[in-house]
């Protein structure tokens, strides 16, 4: 028996989770049973609402920067124990221990950024829009807020929309993978040293359930989420049915482009983190190289030997670049995927299938792979693939690139690499992606800028972090105010 029971949290209290039934934990390395997440059920979610709610007054008139005086606190907890958090996240999702550093970092800096809160929160008023007439723009909270995670980055994404949340004065209720339950369990538990009124912080654990009792329940204004497509769009429109706001990040499929004035060695570095890091389980790992020209034969060597070097094996272990992916069934996943693309017509060049790792037999490891020439009408051309693979393409124009890049269903990150300024800017101006990068392999914006994406990789319309998540996390509430004749009187 595990004695690691994953529990819940709303009002200031744990709760040992009712009548749900239990998903083991497993470390993606080696199978050990890290502890057991309860499938809680819309009763779980309507008792974190329902103390969510209450929490909603007092949090909202409490004065911003008072508000802000936790969040510094909370940067400093998150600071003391990034350690910590950075071991748990590699022990449950498999990424090596700088990965989860940084991780955290990322997640410090959404905090920093909410911490502005006095100053991003102010309205606006004009005087005189008549004589006499005032109008005033004030920000409310919109209320109760629910942040659905993803498995790929337990301890960073919940930090994309969580601070913000509470410091525009909603209270929230995070819902993490169930696959990952692990570090924000730990995160709420540092978080009580804040003494957060009760009921502004809270946790449910769970998956599909969990989630239609937070798309259902009417105390829920708003809902954060981010993963795959599909699901995406299933919350954004379950949540806008039952009149919720609703922002939902989904898949991605990231193409590089390489020009032949490209500096190949930093280029293929940089290109090989982006794929491989994070066993290609990022939202923002590139998953097709596209080359131009004669580029081609310079990067498939370049490519080819980083793919070859890379070191795959236990996150925790010194000198490790490269982890498992999170479960037997996604290494079977993406393993099918390679072979369908060979069956589809494409060429291997490096097959990192069927990957055994001393010692860590049982873990879901792929080692880094590469295949070339796949047809664009294969459907594994238009699949998220979500594992250190990638799919290298020729063509012979930048125009043609471009043409390629904009042909995908998703819209997510888009990087070009170049010495060229004139290249750089019809790229960055021409390529359909919300994020793009030039001569930058993962363009994951900084906390003060937007999260982007574009088509099947975004539903809604604010993204998260920054001033975008300032304005999800409010609802704009205009006052216009007339006085005393003899100041309303016409010159
Ligand atoms: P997922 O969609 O399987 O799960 C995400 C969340 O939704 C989890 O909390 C899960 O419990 C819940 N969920 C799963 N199935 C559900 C269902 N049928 N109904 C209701 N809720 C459900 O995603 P994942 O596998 O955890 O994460 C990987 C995906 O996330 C990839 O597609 C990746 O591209 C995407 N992602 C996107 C971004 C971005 O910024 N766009 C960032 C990170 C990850």
């Amino acid at each position: 028996m595990t004695t690691n029971l994953m529990m819940n949290y709303w009002n200031g209290e744990w709760h040992r989770p009712a009548g749900s039934d239990l998903l083991d934990v497993l470390n993606p390395a080696t199978q050990e049973v890290l502890g057991e997440v309860p499938l809680s059920r819309a009763d779980a979610v309507a008792q974190a609402a329902e103390a969510a709610q209450a929490a909603l007054p007092g949090w909202r008139r409490m004065p911003p920067n008072d508000r802000a005086q936790y969040l510094y606190h909370m940067k400093r907890l998150l600071e003391e124990h990034r350690d910590e958090l950075a071991r748990l996240i590699s022990m449950e999702c498999g990424k090596t221990l700088d990965e989860s550093r940084g991780e955290i970092l990322r997640a410090i800096e959404n905090v920093e950024v909410a911490s502005g809160i006095p100053t991003l929160l102010q309205g606006k008023i004009s005087e005189d829009i008549a004589p006499g007439i005032d109008e005033i723009m004030l920000r409310h909270p919109v209320g109760v807020c629910a942040i659905i995670a993803p498995f790929n980055f337990p301890g960073m994404i919940p930090f994309w929309f969580l601070p913000y949340a509470l410091a525009c004065g909603n209270p929230v209720i995070v819902k993490p993978s169930e696959r990952v339950p692990l570090t924000m369990q730990r995160v709420v538990q540092i978080m009580e040293d804040l003494k957060l009124p009760k009921g502004v912080l809270n946790l449910v654990n769970g998956s599909k359930d969990a989630v239609d009792g937070i798309l259902d329940h009417p105390a829920i204004r708003a809902v954060s989420f981010v993963g795959s497509t599909p699901v995406a769009k299933y919350i954004y429109s379950r949540a806008a049915a039952n009149g919720k706001r609703a922002q939902c990040q989904g898949g991605a499929k990231n193409p590089v482009v390489i020009l032949p004035d490209a500096d190949m060695e930093s280029a293929t570095r940089i290109i090989a983190d982006s794929a491989f890091g994070c066993a290609g389980q990022r939202c923002l790992a590139v998953s097709t190289a596209i080359t131009v020209g004669e580029a081609e034969r310079p990067f498939t060597e370049s490519i080819t030997d980083a793919a070859l070097q890379r070191t795959v094996g236990y996150g925790l272990d010194e000198g490790v670049q490269m982890g498992p992916v999170i479960t037997p069934a996604s290494k079977t996943r993406i393993e099918g995927l390679v072979a369908k693309a060979l069956a589809d017509g494409a060429e291997m060049v490096v097959d990192g299938r069927g990957a055994a790792i001393p010692g860590f037999e049982k873990g879901n490891f792929i080692r880094p792979t590469l295949f070339s020439g796949l047809p664009m009408e294969s459907e594994v051309a238009s699949t998220e693939i979500f594992g250190p693979v990638l799919s290298l393409l020729q063509v012979e124009s930048v125009e043609q690139a471009i043409e390629l890049v904009n042909s995908g269903r998703y819209g997510n990150q888009a990087s070009l690499f170049t010495s060229s300024g004139s290249a750089a800017r019809k790229f960055r101006y021409e390529a359909d992606a919300g994020n793009i990068g030039i001569n930058i392999g993962v363009a994951a914006p900084i906390a003060y800028f937007p999260f982007s994406g574009w088509k099947e990789s975004f539903f809604g319309d604010l993204h998260g972090q920054g001033t975008d998540a300032v304005d999800f996390f409010t609802q704009k509430k205009v006052v216009i105010e007339r006085w005393p004749k003899e100041w309303s009187r016409k010159f």
